[in-house]
């Protein structure tokens, strides 16, 4: 009999093993002024890269600023080889009418 497959929880420990061996705090040069505290989110757009991110955010509470774990502990930043360059021309549109 298989009532209520304990979904939940085996995500929660999913979560929490993503998390292992990342730093409670981080500096990051991308915000230098604070310290960035590894934070639970449902949602949030990194500030470095502008993905979408969820689950875990290094994150600064005072400047409300994100940064997605693959950007905070990404110590020798690759260069932006980034393929997908669509949605590009949406950043600085402004109807200024
Ligand atoms: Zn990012
Ligand atoms: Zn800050």
């Amino acid at each position: 009999m298989v009532d209520a497959y304990p979904f939940i929880e085996e995500r929660l420990k999913e979560i929490e093993e993503m998390a292992k061996g990342w730093p409670q705090k981080l500096k990051h040069e991308l915000h230098e002024e604070h310290e960035l505290e590894l934070t639970r989110q449902h949602s949030f757009i990194c500030d470095g890269c502008k993905e979408s991110g969820e689950v875990w955010s290094f994150y600064c509470r005072e400047c409300d600023f994100d940064l997605l774990p693959k950007c905070a502990l990404d110590k020798d930043k690759e260069t932006k080889a980034d393929a997908k360059e669509e949605g590009n021309t949406k950043e600085g549109w402004v109807c200024d009418r």
